[in-house]
């Protein structure tokens, strides 16, 4: 279930929003001034925040500007004028998109999933091109390998060996899946280069004084496990 962080001074506005929220079963939280709305904004984790910008103690752009410093929680406006300046300032202080009073309910919520999806599929996306393993990161679009804040010179076998292991957490990897994997039909290559490339791999992204990231299965082959 969604939580929904409601930002508005009008009493009986902030209600309906709420009601008609709540009727499509989203969790909602109404703060009815500025810094009130700012605080729960910090505190909690939101899937998104609705905010009015004309509001007592902090403006909504004050606000968004706030929350921006620290979050990237998802913030629809909700600007009373029709005026460009209003949205652009909006925009520019890291809202998401706005919706301008008076508004037909139907166009809020229509917003709301909008964004929501939007930001659920770039998520999605990161997480395809992005792997992790404890502390070892592997971003598929630019080919960095990092442990920490380290970043980790592969070679192309070794990149592809780390890759292939940690597209398969807790997966026990033979030498022959893993000789077919990385390296294709090279049909002469014999079992024992992955025990070799898996040394290589091991001296760079191990740490001396513990326990390799990749275990070995005797008799059997690797596995990174969780
Ligand atoms: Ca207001």
């Amino acid at each position: 279930m969604s939580k929904i962080l409601i930002v508005e001074d009008e009493k009986n506005l902030a209600r309906f929003i709420e009601l008609e929220l709540q009727h499509e079963s989203y969790e909602t939280t109404v703060a009815s001034d500025g810094r009130a709305g700012l605080e729960l904004a910090l505190s909690e984790d939101w899937d998104a925040i609705l905010l009015d910008l004309m509001l007592p103690h902090l403006n909504g752009i004050e606000v968004c500007r706030r929350v921006r410093q620290t979050k990237q929680t998802p913030i629809i406006m909700i600007t009373a004028r029709d005026s460009v300046i209003d949205r652009v300032s909006g925009l520019d202080h890291g809202a998401d998109d706005y919706i301008v009073k008076p508004f037909a309910i139907e166009e809020l919520l229509a917003r709301l999933r909008s964004l929501l999806r939007r930001v659920e599929n770039s998520e999605q996306a990161i997480k395809q091109t992005t792997l992790e393993y404890r502390d070892l990161v592997v971003e598929k679009e630019s080919r960095i390998v990092r442990r920490g804040e380290e970043v980790i010179d592969l070679t192309k076998r070794e990149y592809e060996l780390l890759l292939t292991l940690m597209e398969n957490i807790n997966i026990v990897l033979t030498r022959e899946v893993l000789l077919n994997k990385v390296w294709g039909y090279e049909t002469e290559v014999e079992t024992n280069v992955v025990d070799v490339y898996v040394r290589y791999l091991r001296n760079k992204i191990d740490h001396p004084d513990e326990e390799s990231y990749i275990q070995t299965v005797r008799g059997t082959g690797y596995v990174m496990r969780t």
